[in-house]
């Protein structure tokens, strides 16, 4: 279960709406619940360093991933997920996504983007123990 509140899902949804028709890519950042839900209280917008593709491909700079990473240690936030958005194309991970996603129990979230339009959001968790075993859950999101 990943939480949302309603003004970081409005956010993330939105950012895929700007950048269209290229995708978006940001970090969430909250706490791991003891229930193995998580909580975001914060989505942190980056760019894409994908110049190449930046309409089916992203990546987050991993220097910028450190800074947002220490960023939110010194308020007490994990990094518990990411996302980014899929210019008309669906709300469901490609094989791409799955191999270059290493943060085991992180929730994954992927937003279709139609015409410029926001539409479906979906989150899905890395569930495994490494590169040979991982893959992807469907994860319910609750927004509130
Ligand atoms: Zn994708």
């Amino acid at each position: 279960m990943l939480k949302l509140s309603q003004s970081a899902y409005f956010s993330l949804r939105q950012h895929g709406e700007e950048t269209y028709p290229h995708e978006c890519c940001g970090v969430l950042l909250g706490r791991f619940d003891d229930n193995g839900a998580k909580t975001v209280s914060r989505i942190v917008r980056c760019g894409n360093t994908r110049a190449d593709s930046p309409h089916n491909r992203y990546n987050i700079d991993p220097r910028e991933l450190i800074r947002i990473q220490r960023e939110g240690r010194g308020r007490n936030e994990d990094i518990v997920g990411f996302y980014h958005s899929h210019p008309d194309h669906a709300a469901q991970w490609s094989s791409t996504d799955l191999a270059e996603a290493h943060w085991f129990g992180c929730s994954y979230v992927i937003t279709s983007v139609e015409n410029g339009k926001a539409a479906l959001t979906n989150s899905f968790e890395l569930m495994g123990t490494d590169e040979d075993d991982k893959k992807f859950v469907d994860e319910p999101t609750e927004v509130s």
